[in-house]
C-alpha cells in the first residue's frame, strides 16, 4: 500500500476525511478479501459460488475461510420476514435469523456461522444511529461516506480480527445497479484502496442472455453491468458468466474486452443439476489457482482429505438410483425456497442409503377444502415430513396426514409445527381428547400445544422466539438415543408453543415416548411411537444443522427408514 495511504489512515486529527475503524490486533495484509458481486440479474447462483469457493479454499487448500453475507434490505435480520416471500429464515446457533444463504454457506463449507457472518443495510443503520445517539461521532455531521462505508469496513475487519481468518469472502446482495447495495459496493472499493489492490480481488458473476427469438447468446447486458461496477471504481479480477447452454469463444472475448479480464478468467459456468458439483467444476476449470495468483497466497493444503469426502458425495449422489418418494406436507407447497434448508437434508442424506429422492409436495389446505383425498395424496410415499409452519390454515389438512401415517406404518418426521401437530393427533385420535389443539389456533379448547411461560408478555416480533443452538437430554433406550448415541445433544430451535405439561403423563400413558427435552424445564423436544415403524419428531430444527459431511442423526435415521418401506 502507498505509504501516504498508510499515513492519511493513521491520522489523529480530529478533522480528518477519513473514518477507517481498525481494530485492535488488525493486520493489514494478514487477512485477504474475496467480494463477489451480481451483474444483469439477481438469483443466478452468487450465493452458491460463493460458498463452492469457499468450500475449496478450505476444504482442498486448508484455509480458514469467514464468509459475510450482505443484504440490502432495511430489516435488522429476517426473522420478520414471510418465508413465502423470501425464502426460508435460516436460524445459526447463537440464534440469529438470517437468510437462506447462509445455511448454504454453512452446508458447503461443512462450519457454523453467527451473527458476524450477516449484515443488512438495517444492522449497520441502526448501529449507527445508535452510536450517533451516544455521541460517539465526536459532534461530526454522519454521513454515507466516511461513516456508511467506514462501519461496513470495520465490519470485515472486527470479523476478520475475531475469526483469524486467512480470507474474508463477502457476497454482495442483490445486483450491481440496486440503489440499496450502492454504498456497500463503494466501502468495497475503499477496501481495496485501503487494503492494498494485491489483499482483495474482485470476482463477478454475471449472467448472459439468449433471447429465444435470436436463438443466440447476447453479451450486451453483461457488459453493461460490469461498466457499471467499473464506473464505481471496481475493477472484476474473475467474471463467471452464467448461462443455461455454453456460450462461445467469442461472447468471452467480447467480455474480455469491455472489462479488462483476460480472456483466461472469464469462465462460463452453465445449469447442474447437482450443485455440489460446483467445488469440483471451479477447481477444474481452475478459479482457485487464479486467486491464488491474484492474492498473493500459498495452498496449505495436506492432503485435502475433506475435499476427497467431498468428491466421493458428490459420486454418491450420481450414482444413487433406487428413487424413494417423500411426501412433504405444508401450505403454499409451491415456493421451494421456504423450505430449502429440508430439501437439501432429504438430498445430502439420501445418498448415505444409496437411493434418489424425490420430492412430493402435499398442499395440505386442499384436504381441509376437500380438493385432495388424503389416502390420495399419502398412496404413493415411502415417507412424510411435516414441516416447520405457523397458524391455523392447512393445519387440519397437516393433522390428517400424521393421522394416516401412523395408522398405516409411514415413516414419519415431524420438524416443530410437525413434531405439534403429531402431539395434537395423538391427543384426538389415540387418547380421545376430541378437542385437542393448539392456543396458536384457539384458546377455548383442550390446548394440547400451549404458549411456553416466557413467550406469554412478548409482543415484539423479530428475534423474540425461543432461538437457536440449545442443549436438550436424550433418554436411553429409545429412538433418539439409537440415532444420536449420545444422552446430551445441541439442536436448533424457532417456536414460540410447546406440549401442554398437564397432558405429558395422559399422552405418556397411550404410547407416546418423549425422548428429548430440555434439561431445566419442562419442555419436551423429541417425541416418538415405539410401535411404528419410524415414527419421530423433533420441536427443534434438525435440518438446519444437516451437513452434507455430516447429515443430522434424524434424517439420517428417516431416510434409512424411508429406503427400506
Ligand atoms: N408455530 C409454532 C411455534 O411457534 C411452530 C414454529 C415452527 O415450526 N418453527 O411454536
Amino acid at each position: 500500500m502507498p505509504s501516504d495511504v498508510l499515513m492519511s489512515l493513521s491520522s489523529k486529527t480530529d478533522d480528518t476525511e477519513f473514518y477507517s475503524n481498525f481494530p485492535k490486533k488488525y493486520l493489514r495484509g494478514k487477512t485477504k478479501y474475496i467480494v463477489i458481486t451480481g451483474s444483469v440479474i439477481s438469483g443466478v447462483g452468487k450465493g452458491t459460488f460463493s460458498s463452492s469457493i469457499g468450500n475449496l479454499l478450505k476444504l482442498l487448500h486448508g484455509f480458514r475461510v469467514a464468509p459475510v453475507k450482505f443484504d440490502g434490505y432495511l430489516n435488522c435480520d429476517a426473522g420478520t420476514l414471510n418465508p413465502f416471500r423470501h425464502g426460508e429464515v435460516f436460524v445459526l446457533e447463537d440464534g440469529t435469523e438470517c437468510d437462506l444463504d447462509l445455511g448454504t454457506y454453512e452446508r458447503m463449507m461443512n462450519e457454523n456461522f453467527t451473527r458476524d457472518n450477516y449484515l443488512t443495510s438495517g444492522k449497520i443503520f441502526k448501529m449507527i444511529i445508535d452510536k450517533e445517539r451516544s455521541g460517539k461521532y465526536l459532534g461530526r455531521d454522519v454521513q454515507f461516506i466516511p461513516h456508511v462505508t467506514g462501519e461496513i469496513k470495520g465490519f470485515l475487519r472486527r470479523l476478520a480480527v475475531k475469526s483469524e481468518a486467512d480470507i474474508v469472502l463477502v457476497e454482495v446482495g442483490g445486483t450491481i445497479g440496486d440503489l440499496e447495495n450502492s454504498y456497500f459496493l463503494e466501502a468495497m472499493r475503499e477496501l481495496a484502496y485501503e487494503e492494498g489492490r494485491e489483499n482483495v480481488c474482485f470476482i463477478n458473476v454475471t449472467y448472459v442472455l439468449r433471447p429465444g427469438s435470436l436463438g443466440e447468446h447476447k453479451s450486451k447486458a453483461s457488459q453493461l453491468g460490469i461498466k457499471s461496477l467499473m464506473s464505481m471504481g471496481i475493477q472484476p479480477d474473475i467474471i463467471i458468466c452464467r448461462s443455461e447452454t455454453p456460450i462461445s469463444k467469442k461472447i468471452k472475448e467480447k467480455i474480455s474486452i469491455f472489462s479488462n479480464v483476460p480472456v483466461s478468467r472469464v469462465v462460463n459456468s452453465t445449469d447442474v443439476k447437482n450443485i455440489y458439483n460446483i467445488p469440483l467444476f471451479l477447481n477444474d476449470v481452475g478459479i482457485d489457482n487464479e486467486l491464488l495468483k491474484i492474492l498473493n497466497l500459498e495452498s496449505k493444503s495436506d492432503g485435502s482429505r475433506d475435499f476427497e469426502k467431498w468428491k466421493e458425495l458428490v459420486r454418491k449422489i450420481d450414482d444413487s438410483r433406487r428413487e424413494i418418494t417423500i411426501g412433504i406436507a405444508g401450505k403454499y407447497t409451491n415456493v421451494q425456497d421456504s423450505y430449502l434448508s429440508i430439501l437439501k437434508a432429504v438430498e445430502h442424506t439420501a445418498p448415505y442409503h444409496n437411493v434418489t429422492p424425490r420430492i412430493k409436495w402435499i398442499e395440505t389446505t386442499d384436504i381441509e377444502n376437500g380438493k385432495l383425498k388424503v389416502e390420495n395424496a399419502m398412496k404413493d410415499v415411502n415417507g412424510l415430513i411435516v414441516p416447520g409452519g405457523f397458524g391455523l390454515r392447512g393445519a387440519e389438512g397437516k393433522i390428517s396426514c400424521v393421522k394416516y401415517a401412523r395408522e398405516n406404518r409411514i415413516p414419519y418426521l415431524g420438524l416443530c409445527f410437525g413434531f405439534q401437530m403429531a402431539v395434537i393427533e395423538f391427543a384426538r385420535n389415540v387418547c380421545g381428547i376430541k378437542s385437542a389443539t393448539s392456543s396458536e389456533f384457539c384458546n377455548d379448547r383442550e390446548s394440547v400445544v400451549c404458549i411456553l411461560p416466557e413467550q406469554e408478555e412478548i409482543e415484539e416480533l423479530g428475534g423474540t422466539m425461543r432461538l437457536g443452538g440449545l442443549e436438550l437430554l436424550v433418554k436411553e433406550k429409545t429412538l433418539a438415543h439409537r440415532l444420536y448415541d449420545r444422552t446430551r445433544i445441541k439442536e436448533r430451535f424457532r417456536h414460540r408453543y410447546n406440549v401442554n405439561t398437564k397432558y405429558i403423563d395422559i399422552l405418556e400413558k397411550k404410547g407416546m415416548v418423549f425422548s428429548g427435552f430440555a434439561p431445566k424445564k419442562r419442555i419436551m423436544q423429541i417425541l416418538e411411537l415405539p410401535d411404528h415403524p419410524f415414527f419421530i419428531a423433533t420441536q427443534f430444527h434438525p435440518e438446519l444443522n444437516s451437513k452434507p459431511l455430516e447429515p443430522n442423526p434424524v434424517f439420517m435415521g428417516f431416510l434409512g427408514a424411508c429406503a427400506v418401506s
